[in-house]
């Protein structure tokens, strides 16, 4: 029986880890820090803890739908949320952030090189790495990302800002 739980639970992080993010798909909600956990209670139902990237995010319910669909060949599934801690742009492997520099988007900056007053200087182009830009709007494609402009390649790309 353990080894038979170790095995669907193994089985669901690997379906999870083919779950995109609805709105930066070149990541998996698992490399987003979005699913915090996975365990099978005793009538072998799967529940699921996620924790959304923001509150109020309209990719919320998409994700949850998403995740049902994955698991659904595997068992029974039963979503919960955990709401605290929140969730952290921190929680980004150093892999998932190449990532999203790879895909055109400037990953967030960590709590450490946060630098306030010199935000809008100190975002990096992800596509050709010069250090300076402009924001050009607080919102991008969606809530959660603004827009800027590199000063050395003029092009505008989007920020995936940091909470
Ligand atoms: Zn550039």
């Amino acid at each position: 029986m353990v080894i038979e739980t170790a095995t669907r639970l193994e089985a669901a992080w690997a379906a999870l880890r083919g779950v995109p993010d609805p709105e930066v798909p070149v990541l998996s909600v698992v490399e987003f820090g979005m699913v915090r956990d996975v365990q099978e209670d005793e009538h072998g139902t799967l529940v699921v803890t996620l924790t959304p990237t923001y509150s109020g995010c309209p990719a919320t319910e998409a994700i949850a739908a998403d995740v049902r669909a994955a698991l659904a060949d595997l068992a029974p599934v039963r979503l919960a949320q955990r709401l605290d801690p929140p969730w952290s742009s921190d929680w980004l492997s150093a892999e998932a952030r190449e990532k999203l520099r790879a895909y055109g988007i400037a990953p967030p900056c960590t709590g450490a090189e946060q630098q306030p007053l010199r935000l809008q200087q100190a975002i990096a182009c992800p596509r050709c790495g010069a250090p300076r830009s402009e924001r050009l709007s607080h919102f991008g494609s969606t809530a959660c990302k603004a827009l800027y402009r590199c000063l050395s390649c003029r092009e505008p790309f989007e920020y995936f800002k940091p909470i």
